[in-house]
């Protein structure tokens, strides 16, 4: 039941309307019978400012934050979480009695918490990250904070891999798509961070070079069933898709905005929520 008193949350992107994040976060409401709601906020990228700004007033308790609003919701930030620090990119504003509004990323909790799902531990190393873009960098930082030492990079524009690879001023060793077979080599985990494969456009080449054992996991999780995550199941490789890690950086936003621990899924199966909105199965 939704009352006068409800703690009202949201996701904000541009565009909004394909967002799993309201479903999944009022499914968890209606678990606990909290007087919450969730709700979408599709907001243009020149008044994100302005919009963030309004809520300060207090309206709302806190906000996801998605595609393209990331970097701007870190610049929108009084203070950061070491992790939305590392990232320079911020998934989770919450919005203080005080005015303030704090930033934190938990894209890379969830990235790890998927992976895990899939038999990795941050002692497996090395560990590939596929892209250079916004969600590669929030790989690296999550990884790298996860404990694992040895972290490499791979995009298609090796000066991208290498940007990476300097904004973190860490030592390893950046691959251009050319040079995938040697960035392959000896793998744990091979982690898709860039788009290709959003909506069925763009193809990553084959992976074969990666050791049996290997755990691929995916980002994209519009399809579900990749073709990046489909060539390793069918090579009999452990596969992990996006909707582990979208669900993963759900839960502890939830816990920020309701001060309560979102129910497992013994309790409300979101993934099966998520999988028919989807139109796909396991
Ligand atoms: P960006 O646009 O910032 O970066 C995209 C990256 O993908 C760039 O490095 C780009 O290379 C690369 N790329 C695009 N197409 C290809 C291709 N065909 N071959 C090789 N590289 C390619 O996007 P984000 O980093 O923000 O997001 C990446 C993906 O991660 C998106 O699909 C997003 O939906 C997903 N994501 C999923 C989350 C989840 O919870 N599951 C959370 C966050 C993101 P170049 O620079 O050369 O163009």
């Amino acid at each position: 039941m939704i009352t006068g008193a409800a703690k009202v949350a949201g996701v904000v992107g541009w565009p909004v309307k394909h967002s799993l994040s309201p479903l999944i976060h009022n499914a968890w409401i209606e678990a606990l019978g909290l007087d919450a709601v969730y709700v979408p906020f599709a907001v243009p990228p020149e008044r994100f400012m302005d919009f963030v700004q309004g809520l300060t007033l207090g309206a709302v308790v806190g906000l996801n934050v998605t595609l393209p609003h990331k970097e701007s919701a870190y610049a929108a930030s009084d203070r950061w979480t070491d992790q939305a620090d590392r990232a320079s990119a911020v998934n989770l504003l919450s919005f203080e009695a005080d005015g303030g509004v704090a930033g934190d990323n938990t894209d890379g909790q969830g990235l790890l918490a998927a992976l895990m799902q899939g038999g990795w531990t941050p002692q497996s190393e090395p560990v590939l990250v596929l892209g250079a873009g916004g969600a590669a960098r929030g790989a690296v930082a999550a990884l790298l904070d996860g404990g694992a030492a040895e972290v490499r990079v791979a995009a298609r524009r090796l000066e991208a891999a290498e940007a990476l690879v300097s904004f973190f001023r860490f030592d390893a060793p950046a691959f251009g798509i050319a040079q995938l077979d040697q960035a392959l080599d000896g793998v744990t985990a091979v982690i898709n961070a860039t788009s290709a494969g959003l909506n069925g456009v763009g193809e990553l080449p084959p992976m074969d070079a990666a050791p049996p054992g290997a755990v691929f996991m995916d980002m994209v999780y519009s399809p579900l069933h990749t073709k990046f995550l489909r060539d390793a199941a069918a090579r009999g490789r452990p596969t992990v898709d996006g909707l582990a890690m979208l669900i993963g950086q759900a839960r502890p936003s939830f816990e920020a905005f309701f001060g309560v621990e979102a129910p497992p899924p013994e309790v409300v199966d979101v993934r099966a929520l998520c999988l028919r909105a989807l139109g796909e199965t396991d």
